[in-house]
């Protein structure tokens, strides 16, 4: 059965033929399983426009009403988690053990926004001047579009409309066409939650429902999680329209070991996040960096870890790791693996192989490790975001600091080490937004800002934590005298 996934406007599917439709796919069975609907201007038109007249009066409720249905979501989102888990595991292909986590991860930021009431305090100085007061409010900036990637059907999704409407927006989220499904799940669970309808809108769509979007005038912000080339065209177009706009790019993650570091703990680090999700993670571990001679010991512990992992729907309760998103996809990523051969890469473990019993036309590419890459190899200097890990060994600390700040990304990063003079040296000289101390990925959590630096961010702004109440509103200062102190002129500026 192929199941037809249309727009989601003012609190119900949308009925009109749209003017096209996309492939939905199920990656483990490599099979169609569903269509989307891809808007046009005027199908974005339609979503602005209703979200225009519900932010008029969403504005206006009370903080107690914004919170109590933040927290009402929270509560149906959990009663719903399975459910969620199954879309996002049936259209992404990540085990839904991960799928589970990810829809937590998405709850965490939904429960920061619970506390808006909070958050949205402003500050206040009294007699700046005999009897004047100042003081500074955040008001919402009326419609924001969102629009995301394929590799978190949920959690990035929540990384930004939780705090949008909390803060008194409206929202236009435009998913990514590959995962479509949960998208409208959530926004169905926002109505059931009390959200009116027309604050939270899904509009599906390709690259034009995205420009369609990025010139409409009544969208006052953009933001955007994906690929670093369509993260630029973002910045700079809605930059261009007068929009405020936050444009999270691609990565390339490095996990640094030192020679003094727990190697077993190091390698379960690289294992977990070079290969969780297949890889497809913008804070993936994609490249092991070993530090002075334990190369040969870390790349053994890595190989008899992957011996271990099985590679199957990720439905399966056994999976540790399911396919690829795309058939396209899969190409891409093996495609690099070929090169990084050609190359003269040592190809020590080759997941390209591998039959999945029941699964013969699924996306499937198992976990595959490369040694003795070089920094000048594509399988090292582009993002291949798939279940491929390379490993580059190098002589001192400075030298793994000076190969990852020569990168254009600047995502995440790691070190492990048993050194915390090292590790402090590390965490001081490193070019990159997130970084992990003994941890696989460091993610931070929603009271902290999610961020990246050079090409993985574009704009001063990361998701959620304070960045993202800064985001979502715009301050206002008053000046006001309410005292009777007398008036006179004066020409003086200022007085
Ligand atoms: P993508 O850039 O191809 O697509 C992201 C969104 O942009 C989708 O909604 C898509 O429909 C739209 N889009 C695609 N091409 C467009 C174009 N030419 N013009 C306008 N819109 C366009 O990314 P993806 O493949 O869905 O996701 C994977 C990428 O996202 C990886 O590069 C990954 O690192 C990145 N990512 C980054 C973060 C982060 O926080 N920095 C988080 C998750 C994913």
């Amino acid at each position: 059965m192929v199941k037809t996934i249309r727009h989601f406007i003012d609190g119900a599917s949308t009925q009109d033929e749209p003017p096209a439709w996309g492939d939905v796919h199920d990656p483990a069975l490599g099979s169609v399983s569903g269509r989307v609907a891809l808007g046009d201007a005027a199908a974005v038109d339609q979503a602005v426009k209703v979200a225009v007249d519900a932010q008029a009066a969403w504005q206006e409720e009370s903080l107690g009403t914004r919170q109590q249905v933040m927290l009402q979501l929270i509560r149906l989102i959990e009663r719903d988690r399975d459910e969620l888990a199954g879309l996002i595991t049936s259209e992404h292909g990540k085990t839904i053990a991960d799928a589970r986590a990810e829809v937590n991860a998405g709850l965490d930021v939904a429960k920061f926004a619970a506390g808006i009431p909070a958050l949205l305090k402003g500050e206040y100085s009294e007699n700046v001047t005999r009897g004047v007061d100042t003081y500074s409010i955040r008001q919402p900036l009326g419609v924001v579009a969102g629009i995301t990637p394929f590799n978190f059907p949920v959690m990035v999704p929540m990384w930004m409309f939780p705090l949008a409407v909390a803060c008194g927006n409206a929202f236009v989220l435009k998913p990514s066409e590959k995962v479509p499904s949960a998208a409208n799940r959530l926004a169905a669970l926002a109505i059931e939650a009390g959200l009116p309808p027309g604050v939270l809108n899904v509009l599906h769509g390709n690259a034009s429902a995205v420009d369609a979007l990025l010139a409409h005038p009544n969208v006052s912000a953009v933001s955007f999680v994906g690929s670093t080339p369509v993260a630029r065209h973002i910045y700079e177009t809605a930059a261009k329209n007068g929009k405020r706009v936050q444009a999270l790019g691609g990565a390339k993650n490095h996990l640094v070991v030192l020679p003094d570091a727990d190697l077993d703990a190091a390698a379960n680090a690289l294992i977990s996040a070079a290969y969780g999700s297949a890889g497809e993670r913008c804070m993936a571990i994609s490249v092991a960096v070993a530090v002075g001679d334990i190369g040969d010991a870390l790349r053994d512990r890595l190989v008899a870890r992957i011996g271990t992992l099985t590679t199957a729907d990720g439905r399966q309760p056994d999976s540790d790791m399911g396919p690829l998103v795309t058939a396209d996809h899969l190409r891409r990523v093996t495609g690099y693996v070929q090169a990084g051969a050609d190359a003269g890469a040592d190809v020590v473990v080759d997941g390209r192989d591998i039959q999945v019993s029941g699964r013969d036309n699924g996306f499937f590419l198992a976990p595959t490790l490369l040694d003795h890459v070089r920094p000048d190899m594509s399988v090292y200097t582009d993002e291949i975001f798939g279940p491929v890990l390379v490993m580059l060994r190098v002589r001192t600390l400075d030298e793994a600091v000076a190969l990852i700040n020569g990168g254009e990304y600047g995502n995440g990063v790691s070190i492990f080490t048993r050194d915390g003079v090292a590790a402090r040296r590390f965490q001081h000289a490193i070019q990159v937004g997130m970084v992990g101390l003994n941890v696989p990925i460091p993610v931070p959590v929603p009271y902290f800002p999610f961020g990246g630096w050079k090409r993985s961010l574009f704009g001063d702004s990361g998701q959620y934590g304070e960045d993202g109440i800064r985001f979502y509103t715009r301050r206002k200062v008053v000046t006001a005298r309410w005292a009777d102190t007398g008036s006179r002129v004066d020409m003086r500026f200022p007085a």
